[in-house]
This record gives C-alpha cells, structure tokens and sequence, in this order.
C-alpha cells in the first residue's frame, strides 16, 4: 500500500516500566503512529467517512498512555496497533498499523538519545464470501481466470469454490442466462481493498460498467466479511461498500452455490445471523440448474450462452 497517514508525536505521561518509581513517579512517553491504507476514495470524496480520523486515533493513543500501566514498552505498541485495528474505520479500511513507543526518560544507566520500540501489525486473516457471475463471452473461462486471481489476490488462504451453477437472469433488461459460483476464504484485505481488487479483476476480464444489472463478462460481488456467528462480521452501509450485500439473502444463485462451498454458512440477515441452509428452503431456486463440470486448473471448455 503506497498511501499512509501518520499521526507523529503523540504524548502523555504514563506509569509504565519494570521499576518502583516508574510505576509511582510516571514518565512522559511519547507514540507515533503510521496506517497503510488506501486513500483514493477519501482523496475523490472529500469525505471523513472514507477515511481513517487522525483524532480518533491520537486519543485511544493517549488513553492507553495514561491508562493501565504495563511493565514493557513492547506490550503498550502492542496494544495500542491492536486498538488501532479494532476501530470502526479501521475494520473497514486499514491494511497495516506501524506504532513507535519511545521513551526519552527510560532509566538506561548511561546517556542516552532516546529509547524506542516499533511494531507492525498486519490484519488478521477473516473469511470473506464472493459471488461469482459471468454472461458474455467464454463464461467458463473467464470465471476460471477470477477463480485464480481470487486464489493469488484475494482469497489467499483456505479458498474453497462451488460447483458452476447455470441461471436465469434475475432483473435487469433481457440478456444471456449466467454461470454463477459462490468462493469462501481468508482475506489480509481490508474490505475495501477487498472490494477495489475485486473490481480490478473485473476490469481485466473486459468488464464495462454500461447498464445497471446488464450483462456483463465478469460479476464479482463481496457477500459478506468476517463472521457473523461470532460477531466479527464487518457492517457498512455506504454505497460504495455495502456489507453484507443488500441483496445476497433473496437469490438462489448466490445462496445454492454458498451453501454448497460452505455447509455451515451463516449471514446476517437485519441484523439476526441467519443459517444459509435455511434460507435456501425459503427462496425460489427453480432458476438455479447444476452444471457438471466445476471450476478447477485444468477446466478449458466452452462457454456458450450468457446471465447475475
Ligand atoms: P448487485 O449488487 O445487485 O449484484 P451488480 O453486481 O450488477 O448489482 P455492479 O455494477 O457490479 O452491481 O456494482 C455497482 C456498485 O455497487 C459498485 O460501484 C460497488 O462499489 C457497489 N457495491 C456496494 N456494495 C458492494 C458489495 N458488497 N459488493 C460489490 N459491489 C458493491
Ligand atoms: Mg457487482
Ligand atoms: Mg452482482
């Protein structure tokens, strides 16, 4: 990630260290915090929402200063990176947190410049749900192509991909039926970054964003992140990100593939983690048809006909 924000300076006395006095007497600590992230969106919007607030950041910073005292520096950059990364923006946005303790009145024993310790923290790997759709061109080699670059970018660990499933188009004008997957795994992307890789892929697969619900080469649509079964599932309602997606819960070729990648699936449905294999039994799957042959490396096979 090219872009960053740092917050430099931040101080405070603290009673933290190893020795009596430093416990009772406090000392004056100082942080600087750098997060990696992407600000394209804040830099076109104008908009605080996109971003990360710098003000938020400084005063977590100095409430763990001022609050309970640790015995090394170490364990202070370390939760201070995990608060960080706990925030509401920094769920959303942040990809890597770097936080820099010094401590200029540190009892070294001999002259001394300054102390410090820096440590950075990436984010966890989450499991994150994608939906897959294709109606022009060869369908089942462009999926192939996302179904890779999903496997290198995106879904770095634990990928598991459904079967192909062939559907009728859902809204929209007239257009091609659609082969539709549904990939589950673990993601080091923030949702954001999520979600502007998944439009990258979809760029290279020719896709052109021309008709609302028209046809299109390539769909890739970010379902769900984290996991709502226990609560660590990531909510937005923005336009641009929209989580978990609005409409996953009512269609058959989403919810029938999901099922199939993950039997114990769970989203969050107005707020209630709702069971897939449940909601698969309440929507209209007439429109969903199996297809043989799944995804996999050696898949070269015609596409043929169109529809997400
Ligand atoms: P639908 O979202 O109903 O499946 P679609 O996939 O055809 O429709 P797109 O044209 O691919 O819609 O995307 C329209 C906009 O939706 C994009 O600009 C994207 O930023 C936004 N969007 C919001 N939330 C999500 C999400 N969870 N997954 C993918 N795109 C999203
Ligand atoms: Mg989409
Ligand atoms: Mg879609």
């Amino acid at each position: 990630m090219r872009d960053v924000i740092e917050v430099l300076g931040i101080r405070a006395t603290g009673f933290h260290g190893v020795f009596e006095h430093e416990k009772r007497d406090g000392q004056e600590f100082v942080v600087d915090v750098s997060l990696e992230l992407d600000l394209g969106p804040a830099g076109e919007s104008d908009d605080l929402a996109e971003t990360v607030n710098y003000g938020e950041v400084g005063q977590l910073v100095v409430r763990r200063i001022e609050g309970e005292p640790f015995d090394l520096i170490e364990r202070l950059a370390t939760v201070i990176a995990e608060d960080v990364l706990a925030t509401e923006s920094g769920r959303l946005r942040l990809e890597t947190v770097t936080v820099t303790v010094h401590k200029p009145s540190a009892p070294v024993g001999v002259p001394f410049g300054d102390v410090l310790v820096r440590v950075r923290r990436d984010r966890p790997l989450v499991p994150a749900v994608v939906a897959l759709g294709a109606n022009l061109g060869d369908r089942r080699a462009t999926l192939e192509r996302a179904r890779q670059a999903l496997a290198e970018r995106v879904l770095t660990a634990g990928l598991a991909v459904s079967d192909l499933v062939e559907t009728d188009p859902v809204g929209g004008p007239e257009q091609p039926d659609f082969l539709n997957a549904v990939a589950v795994g673990l993601t080091r992307l923030s949702p954001t970054a999520l979600l502007r890789t998944l439009h990258e892929i979809e760029a290279e697969s020719g896709r052109v964003r021309e008709i609302r619900w028209g046809p299109r080469t390539l769909d890739l649509d970010l379902i769900q992140y984290g996991d709502p079964a226990t609560g660590t599932d990531v909510l937005s309602s923005s336009e641009r990100l929209t989580l978990p997606h609005p409409r996953a819960h009512e269609r058959g070729f989403v919810l029938v593939p999901w099922l199939q990648a993950d039997p114990d699936a769970v989203l969050r449905i107005d707020d209630r983690p709702q069971r897939v294999a449940e909601l698969v039994a309440q929507v209209d799957t007439s429109g969903v048809r199996p297809v043989p042959e799944p995804l996999g490396p050696s898949s070269e096979r015609s596409g043929g006909g169109a529809g997400c």
